[in-house]
């Protein structure tokens, strides 16, 4: 059928409609951000590091989430600030009272990174954590995660992250086959892609949150959850949890 210039067949209109990006429908893109949004504005956790732009917080922060419980960082984290409250006064603080503010915590190692990170931060930049991926990329102690996390929480940029929490929820709504372990590039794609322009901030804040008490690892409630009707793991069963416990080794 001839089309006039302006009009579409409907061939014509169902391409567009179903454009990808990095492998994904853009309208399923779109009811994806459109409900995580309306999720976390409902039920977002108030968290005190979201309570701060200060990259010095968020990265504290960061470091003491990696393998430990929220409710146990946060009395930490206050702690851990009223000692060191800068980078400046955590880099000239010996490391061995770094480690007894950090206890119990576990995993001193992460202390020891967070004093190296603070004392790199004092010769290369002045005290002041950088924003560029590259050069965060750079200290040792930060990867692509901590990376993003910074760019995002504490410079509003839309950088992606991919933690525990976000791996699950981008593997069973988008992908649920495969072991998410052999799929970090095409995950990584994912974040990266789904980030509403200029809304990194809440995105990523809110996936964790998603991640973290409504799609959780052994009981998520999919009843209520806002995806049910698109999501590739609906109805979570005991596979899906086998599968849970396979890659998150629970
Ligand atoms: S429907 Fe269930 S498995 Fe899918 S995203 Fe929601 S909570 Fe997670």
């Amino acid at each position: 059928m001839p089309t006039t210039p302006g009009s579409r067949t409907t061939s014509q209109r169902k391409k567009k409609r179903s454009t990808k990006s990095h492998g994904l429908d853009t309208s399923q893109k779109r009811r994806f951000q459109t409900r995580l949004l309306r999720w976390y504005k409902k039920f977002g956790r108030d968290l005190p590091w979201r309570k701060t732009s200060d990259p010095y917080h968020i990265l504290v922060s960061e470091v003491m989430l990696q393998q430990t419980q929220v409710d146990r960082v946060i009395p930490k984290y206050h702690e851990f600030l009223d000692r060191y409250p800068s980078l400046e006064e955590l880099a000239g603080a010996p490391v061995s009272d770094v480690k007894k503010t950090w206890y119990p915590l576990g995993y001193n190692i992460r202390p020891e990174r967070l004093h190296s990170i603070a004392c790199e931060t004092m010769e290369r930049y002045g005290g002041r954590l950088p924003s560029a991926a590259a050069e965060l990329l750079s200290f040792k102690g930060i990867g692509r995660y901590t990376a993003g996390a910074i760019r995002s929480f504490a410079f509003n940029e839309d950088a992606p992250i991919l933690d525990t929490n976000v791996i699950r929820v981008l593997h069973r709504v988008f992908l649920a086959k495969g072991d998410p372990k052999t799929q970090k590039p095409q995950l990584w794609q994912l974040s990266e892609s789904l980030i509403p322009r200029g809304k990194g901030y809440d995105f990523n804040q809110a996936i964790m949150d998603f991640g973290a008490t409504c799609c959780t690892a052994r009981t998520p409630s999919c009843r209520q959850c806002p995806m049910k009707s698109f999501c590739k793991t609906y109805p979570f069963d005991l596979k899906s949890r086998r599968a849970t416990e396979r890659y998150e080794g629970r």
